[in-house]
């Protein structure tokens, strides 16, 4: 039955700089960090031409979380359930509420952030959230002695579409957030974005506001196979508005948010994802109303 079969090799770099050599020596190489979306692949193993395995664990590099004046730093195998355990003083509100509900405990304690920022085909929640939150990236290009290394914002990491911009010999190490927090934060994910995500829509919402002036008001939706939106029209136009708005403001926004979702898609999306969608804006705007009006 296994006739045939090869054995991936697996590397196990100690340090960076044995990082950066092995995928350099083997660029088709597949990065392995807490392993539970390429085990959850169908036929992931044993195939007859399983890729080589480079395993990221024992990078201490990549397990730091660092605080500096100005920003959080968090590297790419740092697990969920780790970032849960610095707690709701330090993380953003929005990036705490969606690590505390992904997956289960005993995922969580598994799967890191640069997997879940890294995965092929699918779009799920923490991605949706650091776009929401505007977070930076660092990515090795891993060349030998010519690798670089260079911070990128990280909606430039995906298409439209949401697929992955990243080349086989690029790595992401760090990921990074200002200090500036959210005044209200909103995250929802509907159906089993793992086993239905043609089903599943996620929503992650940050808003900023000064004396019930809005400064900043940044939404990300994630269609996990198919749309990753950042409504850009939204942000500029509720910059100066004033909480709580009016059923024409948030009529206005709903509105909007589907006409970009419509003029983005490259193909035709499933009613029940559009109606999610709808539901999820209409409520984030309802939710805001309500903390505005309860500060008041
Ligand atoms: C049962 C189950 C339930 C889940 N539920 C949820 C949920 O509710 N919400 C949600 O958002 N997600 C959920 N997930 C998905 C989860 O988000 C992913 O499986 C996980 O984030 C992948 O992280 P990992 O560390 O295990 O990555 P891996 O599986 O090791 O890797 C994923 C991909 O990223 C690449 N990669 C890994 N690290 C790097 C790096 N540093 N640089 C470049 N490429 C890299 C790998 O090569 C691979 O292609 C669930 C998963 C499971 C198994």
């Amino acid at each position: 039955m296994y006739e045939g079969i090869r054995s991936p090799a697996v590397h196990m770099p100690k340090t960076m700089s044995d990082l950066v050599s092995a995928s350099t020596r083997f660029p088709n190489a597949t990065f392995w960090a807490g392993g539970t979306y390429i085990m959850s692949r169908h036929e992931y193993y044993p195939t007859k031409n399983s890729n080589d395995i480079i395993y990221l664990a024992q990078v201490p590099e990549l397990k730091r979380i660092n605080r500096t004046d100005r920003y959080l730093e968090i590297g790419s195998m740092v697990t969920f359930e780790q970032m849960l355990t610095v707690g709701k003083q330090v993380l953003p509100g929005l990036l705490y509420t969606t690590l505390d509900r992904s997956a289960t405990m005993i995922v969580r304690k598994q799967m890191t952030s640069g997997g879940a920022i890294c995965t092929n085909e699918i779009r799920l929640a923490l991605p949706c959230t650091l776009m929401a939150l505007q977070a930076e990236v660092e990515i090795k290009t891993c060349l030998g002695p010519k690798t670089e290394t260079k911070w990128l914002d990280i909606h430039r990491l995906y298409t439209r579409q949401g697929r992955l911009q990243l080349k086989k010999n690029e790595l992401v190490t760090r990921i990074r957030l200002g200090f500036e927090r959210e005044n209200f934060s909103y995250f929802i994910s509907s159906g089993d974005p793992m086993q239905n995500p043609h089903e599943s829509v996620i929503l992650s919402f940050a808003c900023f506001y000064n004396q019930s002036v809005i400064n900043r008001f940044r939404l990300c939706l994630s269609f996990p196979t198919s749309l990753l939106l950042v409504p850009q029209e939204i942000d500029m136009m509720m910059q100066g508005t004033l909480l709580p708005l009016s059923s024409s403001q948030i009529d206005r926004v709903v509105r909007s948010v589907m006409e970009e979702i419509l003029a983005s898609s490259e193909h035709e999306i499933p009613p029940i994802q559009l109606e999610r969608a709808r539901g999820f804006v209409e409520s984030a705007m309802h939710e805001l109303n309500a903390q505005s009006l309860s500060e008041r």
